[in-house]
C-alpha cells in the first residue's frame, strides 16, 4: 500500500488585508516550526499572495491561490493566469471550488480547462468537488462527484495525477460548522479514489491524494484521517486564525 504524505490547505476566501496575512505568516511559521511529514498549504486571496510568498520563502508552507483563468494570457479583463500566481509565489491553486461553481457559474468543463492549465504551468491543482444537499437527499451524491471527477481529470495520466489534489467538499458542510461523518466522508472519498482508477489505473489513484473538506476542526481532523481515503483536509474557518490551524495541523499529525 503506497504511503500518501497528509496534505492539510487552508482556504482562506475573500479574507485578510496584507498586513494580516504577514502576521498571520509570521505567527504560523513559528507555530509549524517543528512540524514534519505533512504538507501545509495557504490558499490565499491574490492581493496576499506577494506577502505571503515573501515570508514564506525558503520555508516548507506551499502557497496557493483560490482560482486562476483557463487561457495562457490575453484580452480577459480581470483575470489572472497561471503563470501570473506562479509569479506571485504560488505553487498550488484551487480549481472548482463550490463558492465558484455555484454563485460565479464554473462548470465542469472550464474546471477540467483550468485543471490542464495549471498542470502545464507547474502548478498543483486542488480540484474540488462536492454535491449539494439536495443532491445528497436525493441519493445522488455517489453518481453526482463521480461524474465531476469524471469530467474534471479525463485523459490525464499517472504522472498528472500525482500532482493533482482531489478536495471532495459537501457543499452543505461548507462554513455551515455542519461536518460529513467520517463514514460519509470516507465513502465518498473512495469513491473519488476509485473513480481515478477507473480513469487512469489503480496505481495513479494510490498516489492522488483526496482531501475532505467541510467544517474541519481541530475537533474532528483525527476522525476524518482515521478512514483510510482522507489524506488530509482543506480548511476554510478553520485556517484564518494561525494558532487554531496549527493547532488542527498538530492533531491531524498526531492522528496520521
Ligand atoms: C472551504 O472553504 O473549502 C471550506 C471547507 O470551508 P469551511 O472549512 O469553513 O467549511
Amino acid at each position: 500500500m503506497v504511503k500518501r504524505v497528509p496534505f492539510i490547505a487552508g482556504n482562506w476566501k475573500m479574507n485578510k488585508l496584507t498586513g494580516e496575512a504577514q502576521a498571520f505568516a509570521r505567527e504560523f511559521k513559528a507555530l509549524t516550526r517543528e512540524f514534519a511529514g505533512v504538507d501545509i498549504a495557504i490558499c490565499a486571496p491574490f492581493t496576499c499572495l506577494t506577502v505571503l510568498r515573501d515570508e514564506l520563502q525558503g520555508g516548507p508552507i506551499l502557497l496557493g491561490a483560490q482560482n486562476m483563468f483557463y487561457e495562457q494570457s490575453g484580452a480577459y479583463t480581470g483575470e489572472i493566469s497561471p503563470a501570473m500566481i506562479l509569479d506571485a509565489g504560488c505553487a498550488a491553486v484551487i480549481i472548482g471550488h463550490s463558492e465558484r461553481r455555484e454563485i460565479i457559474g464554473e462548470t465542469d468543463e472550464t474546471v477540467a480547462r483550468k485543471t490542464r492549465l495549471a498542470l502545464e504551468a507547474g502548478l498543483r491543482p486542488i480540484v474540488c468537488v462536492g454535491e449539494t444537499l439536495a443532491v445528497r437527499e436525493e441519493k445522488r451524491a455517489v453518481p453526482h462527484v463521480r461524474a465531476q471527477v469524471e469530467k474534471a481529470l479525463a485523459g490525464l495520466g499517472p504522472d498528472d495525477l500525482s500532482r493533482v489534489t482531489v478536495a471532495y467538499e459537501p457543499i452543505w458542510a461548507i462554513g455551515t460548522g455542519r461536518t460529513a461523518t467520517a463514514a460519509d466522508a470516507q465513502e465518498i472519498c473512495a469513491l473519488v479514489r476509485g473513480t481515478i482508477a477507473g480513469l487512469a489505473g489503480a496505481a495513479a489513484a494510490e498516489k492522488t491524494r483526496v482531501l475532505y473538506g467541510g467544517s474541519v476542526k481541530a475537533d474532528n481532523i483525527a476522525e476524518l484521517l482515521g478512514t483510510g481515503d482522507i489524506d488530509g483536509a482543506l480548511v476554510g474557518g478553520a485556517s484564518l486564525n494561525a494558532a487554531d490551524f496549527a493547532e488542527l495541523i498538530r492533531r491531524a499529525l498526531v492522528a496520521v
